[in-house]
């Protein structure tokens, strides 16, 4: 298969819906539907960056990297009970990086539903075109509706092909993360919405004047709790729970809507496709103010030059 990502850097004409908006969805406190209008990146100050680790890069069909099992629950920490086993980057992203016994089952009902939402409405019509693994065979539709909204607000679906359906990634070109920026935690969302589709089809649907072509759903704070849940499970795998003081829990589990104190993007370029790469995932050592950090580099969907982020996972022990 090959990819030639076509790139879709403003959002004017394409029709995003916030989480909350005219769905089912609950609305997400900390998503802001005005952030949709679009606020700059702030820039932060240089920061003092070193590499500890080399880049760990996942190629599927790698072979499954299996790390030593933990025996309890890496999120709220309880030691009681069965524990299973978790997936670092989803297995609906193709994820195949596993953490034997390090979830309980009432913090894998939360991770649970946040990657679903991220999975189904962020990333759905790409996983069926890149043939990313399902837990739900029987939802995969060999049909699928692309919505379409004229200029007078009324909607119109179209019935495709799913293999030819539009393939949409989605992700946010973030600020580094307020942690690191000095900043306070706050509920704001800075960033903008960066979506690159890998074909020309989208363009078929969009060149009457006007209309408008449905993406997808986001929630900032729904899929900044999914980076952290992969940032966390990533470092402790890695590195073990002694090496850092754990800063994300709050965010994984829900109790959190500052996601972008400790979660933001890499400011330092614009990064080229890397290509055959699915996903990129590495760890970092970071000095802000003094104190050094833990950071996980994540850049889902690599291939497709999406951006990269920085999730700080915690103050370095
Ligand atoms: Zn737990």
């Amino acid at each position: 298969m090959v990819f030639d990502p076509c790139r879709v850097h403003f959002f004017a004409s394409l029709n995003v819906k916030a989480a909350g908006e005219n769905t089912s969805e609950p609305p997400v406190p900390g998503l802001r539907a005005e952030w949709l209008d679009g606020v700059d990146p702030v820039r932060p100050a240089p920061l003092h960056l070193k590499h500890k680790q080399g880049d760990v890069f996942m190629n599927n069909p790698n072979p499954p990297i299996i790390y030593s099992p933990i025996g309890h629950c890496i999120y709220c920490g309880s030691t009681e009970g069965d524990f299973s086993k978790e997936h670092i980057i989803p297995l609906g992203l193709g994820g195949n990086f596993i953490l034997p016994k390090a979830s309980c089952p009432a913090c894998g009902t939360i991770t649970g539903e946040v990657e679903r939402f991220c999975l189904k409405l962020m990333y759905g019509p790409l996983r069926n075109r890149l043939k990313l693994p399902t837990r739900h065979k029987k939802e995969r539709s060999d049909n699928l509706p692309l919505e379409l909204r004229k200029p007078d607000g009324s909607k119109e679906f179209k019935i495709i092909p799913s293999e030819n359906f539009p393939a949409i990634a989605m992700g946010f070109n973030f600020p580094a993360p307020g942690i690191l920026r000095n900043i306070k935690p706050n509920e704001a969302c800075e960033g903008t919405l960066i979506a690159h589709y890998i074909d020309a089809e989208l363009q078929e649907y969009m060149k009457t004047e006007g209309l408008r072509v449905k993406l997808g759903s986001i929630s900032i704070l729904i899929f900044c709790q999914m980076l952290a849940k992969i940032a966390h499970s990533f470092a402790i795998a890695n590195l073990g729970e002694k090496a850092f003081h754990p800063l994300l829990s709050d965010l994984i589990l829900g109790k959190s809507i500052t996601p972008q104190y400790l979660v933001g993007g890499d400011v330092s370029a614009i990064l080229p496709e890397q290509k055959n790469v699915l996903h990129d995932i590495f760890l970092q050592n970071c000095l802000s103010n003094g104190i050094e950090y833990t950071l996980v580099g994540i850049r889902l969907f690599a291939f497709m030059g999406m951006p990269r982020y920085h999730v700080v996972v915690g103050e370095k022990l």
